[in-house]
């Protein structure tokens, strides 16, 4: 139990001289998270309603099919990157993706900040 109270220690006190080194350090890892809850969120929006698995089959164009790889699949940079097109056939992704994946990008950051703020 020493041990375990130990590590907590040395975590906490890790995480709180990296907050004070980078204030932004936090806010970003919160705002990447949402990003990624957002990118599951588009998943869920589009795929729930279909009756589809959320897990199967991976993440894919709606259109071609072409199961997409790890640099598509990187939210906000890879709508960025592509001009919010599939890399493979071309079609138009809805902006409605990029907008939700921001708003809980910023909400992650913006909660992860707060919280921050408070533990001053
Ligand atoms: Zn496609």
């Amino acid at each position: 139990m020493e041990l375990l109270h130990q590590l907590v220690m040395l975590y906490t006190s890790g995480a709180a001289a990296i907050a004070a080194a980078w204030p932004w350090f936090w806010p970003l890892v919160g705002g990447m998270f949402g990003a990624v809850l957002g990118s599951f969120l588009n998943c869920a929006r589009y795929r729930v309603p279909r009756g589809l698995s959320l897990r199967h089959p991976p993440s894919h164009c709606p259109s071609c099919q072409t199961v997409l790889g790890v640099p598509d699949l990187v939210p906000i940079l890879s709508f960025l990157a592509l001009r919010g097109r599939c890399r493979h056939c071309g079609v138009t992704i809805g902006t409605a993706s990029l907008w939700l994946e921001v708003a809980c990008a910023m909400l992650g950051a913006a909660l992860v900040a707060v919280a921050q703020a408070g533990l001053r």
